[in-house]
């Protein structure tokens, strides 16, 4: 349980939080710009006019250089980036993966961190990639909780801990290392390694990797997923339980010219339109921006004004209680962000248990809309309704009530429900009128578990052409249900 991060609003396993630091109080979700001491494309004192209210930069760079170290020691780390606001450092395990070794200890800068004025470090964990064998995941899982336990003992005064999750692409070892750190107790959790999933565009994986990795964690525990800094992916990401993102994308895109939406990239040179608002989009044309001696600086700032578009997008969503509509649409701009919406329903068991119990209007958005943790949550609460006598199940329009001891509506992807519940969340969903396939079999699912559950009625369920399903002739096979045709509506 970290005392430093409260939750003011949820829906799914995403939540509006707060989390306190030294140097002010950080609401989110919301996006760290990565500052690099040595190259600087836009300020950090300019990062407030984009929507950042933290930063992260790296401390291992810092350390290596004598004058930034010496600076940094002497006047802080705030002082020497120009931030009066939280920034968090990392400590060179990047670096680590990258080159394999990095010429400093764990203990040496977690004590460094600490002495410039870091609000979170991080310790030296070793950023195990995916795929590699289960051994190896698991012998530098070791030495990384080895490494995360003894900065624990470190530090001593008001900076915040980061626990890396890590563990490669072994959900079981994720799942372990988020309980393990979780009974040494972080402040804020990172899932590591995740970069090379994201590169590879394996966002399916990603999912299990978060789930798996949440699953382990206190869920009141604030999580940084890090190195995912494109905004296409932030509500997936937030819907899953992610707090913070870190963005070195704005500037890296920048730099290859890449022009960032929040339904994809862009290259620069394949731009007709603006397809964006943002100041430096409404002051330039197209060929402008192309062509600036600044092309650069302009491109990385646009890319940050998305970047947290989507951020406040995304928070209103939540503060409506309409998340997962925005992450239906969201994962619809790249088939594999698709198959990724597609594995974050399977793991609709485990949301349904964070998501609140009302929220705003469900709007089914497609297929996968059928599998949502609200469809979950009705199919399990279906042994609550006890239903005796006759029982007519009808679409809503079809008034023909008369003569039965019950009266029950069809609506998919639900099932039968009894009428009196019509306008009650989520049974008030907005649904297509003419449903598809799996939002048919869904309800005829429940409607079947619903009849089993209650032997001793007798239903009579009015089948109007719309609603025709295989699964119909599997409903008139139980011995309590009569099935008759209905015409219009
Ligand atoms: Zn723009």
């Amino acid at each position: 349980m970290s005392s430093r991060f409260d939750i003011i609003h949820k829906d799914t396993a995403g939540r509006i939080g707060r989390l306190t630091t030294p140097h002010g109080v950080v609401e989110t979700p919301t996006v760290m710009p990565v500052i690099n001491p040595n190259i600087q494309t836009i300020k950090p004192s300019e990062m407030r006019d984009f929507g950042a209210q933290i930063l992260i930069t790296n401390s291992y760079i810092i350390y290596r250089k004598d004058e930034l170290r010496e600076k940094a020691l002497k006047d802080g780390l705030h002082s020497l980036l120009d931030f009066d606001g939280p920034i968090m450092t990392d400590s060179g395990s990047f670096q680590l993966s990258v080159y394999g070794e990095v010429e400093v200890t764990n203990e040496q800068i977690i004590d460094f961190q600490q002495k410039i004025g870091s609000d979170i470090g991080v310790p030296l964990d070793i950023p195990t990639p995916p795929d590699v064998s289960f051994e190896r995941a698991s012998e530098e899982l070791d030495i990384t909780i080895e490494r995360l336990q003894a900065a624990r003992k470190l530090v001593t005064g008001d900076m915040l801990l980061a626990g890396p999750v890590q563990g490669s692409s072994y959900m079981q070892l994720r799942e372990k290392c988020a309980r393990t750190l979780s009974e040494t107790g972080f402040d804020v959790y990172p899932f590591g390694a995740v970069v090379p999933l994201m590169e590879s565009y394996r966002y399916a994986d990603l999912v299990d990797v978060i789930a798996a990795s949440k699953k382990g964690l206190d869920p009141t525990a604030p999580v940084h997923l890090f190195g995912a800094g494109h905004p296409m992916m932030f509500s997936l990401a937030v819907a899953l339980g992610c707090d913070l993102f870190d963005s070195a994308a704005y500037a890296l895109y920048a730099k290859d010219r890449r022009y960032i939406t929040s339904r994809g990239t862009y290259h620069v040179d394949d731009l007709k339109y603006l397809p964006c608002s943002c100041p430096i989009c409404l002051k330039h044309s197209p060929e402008e921006l192309k062509k600036a001696y600044n092309s650069t600086e302009l491109l990385a700032r646009h890319n940050l004004y998305v970047t947290f578009e989507e951020i406040r997008i995304i928070k209103q969503a939540i503060w409506e209680g309409n998340l997962l509509e925005l992450v239906e649409q969201r994962c619809r701009s790249h088939p594999r962000m698709l198959e990724a919406l597609k594995q974050m329903y399977t793991h609709s068991e485990w949301l349904e248990k964070l998501d609140p119990a009302s929220k705003s209007t469900f709007f089914y958005c497609g297929p996968e809309s059928a599998k949502r943790p609200e469809v979950l949550r009705f199919a399990n609460q279906l042994e609550r309704f006890t239903i005796r006598g006759s029982a007519l199940i009808r679409p809503a329009p079809i008034k023909l009530d008369s003569g039965y001891d019950n009266v029950l509506i069809f609506k998919p992807p639900f099932g039968a429900y009894p009428q009196e519940l019509g306008e009650i969340y989520p049974l008030n969903a907005e649904v297509p009128r003419t449903p598809d396939q799996e939002s048919l079999e869904r309800a005829y699912i429940n409607t079947i578990k619903l009849a089993e559950l209650n032997p001793e009625a007798e239903f009579t369920y009015l089948l109007v052409e719309r609603f025709r399903h295989p699964m119909v002739d599997k409903l008139e096979s139980l011995t309590n249900v009569q099935v008759i045709v209905g015409h219009n509506p």
